[in-house]
């Protein structure tokens, strides 16, 4: 899921909100608009990607050349009267269904190195991608005591995001 980062309302205590662009739809910029490429190939898990299409808009700084981009992970997109917006397509942390390594194979826990079977619920790091059991009686990922992903520096919290434009110095 990519999310477009949207400046706050001046009461928020963080100065910019994430908003989940739709899973597949167009998203209205003023006077361009986002739009969401159809995966390809075969591939499951992998990342959307969006472009940008229009006029007006600045990507990085840069017009739109030939009026039509494909957004990287934390692009700053400007519209016209000079609002800014970050585009990331890094997910936060959360507990999933653990989908299996093609195929349908069992994955092996970051943190207790033991078989994740598919179905299972588990956490994928947003930072490095390793998988950590999150279940009643394996809570890998939220380890007590642990601060991290057992593989990254990523904090081993849920519904957090790898990066925000506040972190950044925006
Ligand atoms: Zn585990
Ligand atoms: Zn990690």
């Amino acid at each position: 899921m990519a999310t477009l980062w949207h400046p706050a309302l001046s009461d928020s205590p963080h100065a910019w909100e994430p908003v989940p662009l739709p899973a597949s739809d167009v998203f209205p910029l003023d006077p361009a608009e986002l739009r969401r490429l159809k995966p390809t190939g075969m591939a499951t898990g992998s990342r959307a990607r969006w472009i940008a299409i229009g006029s007006g808009l600045r990507v990085n700084g840069t017009p739109l050349s030939l009026g039509i981009r494909v957004l990287k992970n934390r692009d700053a997109l400007t519209t016209p009267d000079g609002t800014r917006f970050f585009f990331t397509d890094e997910e936060p942390a959360r507990i999933e269904a653990f989908p299996g390594l093609g195929e349908g194979k069992p994955g092996t826990c970051a943190r207790c190195r033991t078989a994740i079977a598919p179905g299972e619920l588990a956490v994928r790091c947003p930072g490095c991608g390793a998988w950590s059991h999150e279940t009643e009686n394996l809570p890998c990922w939220t380890y007590e005591g642990a601060v991290a992903c057992p593989l990254c520096s990523q904090p081993n919290l849920l519904g957090v995001c790898p990066w925000t434009p506040d972190e950044a110095g925006w």
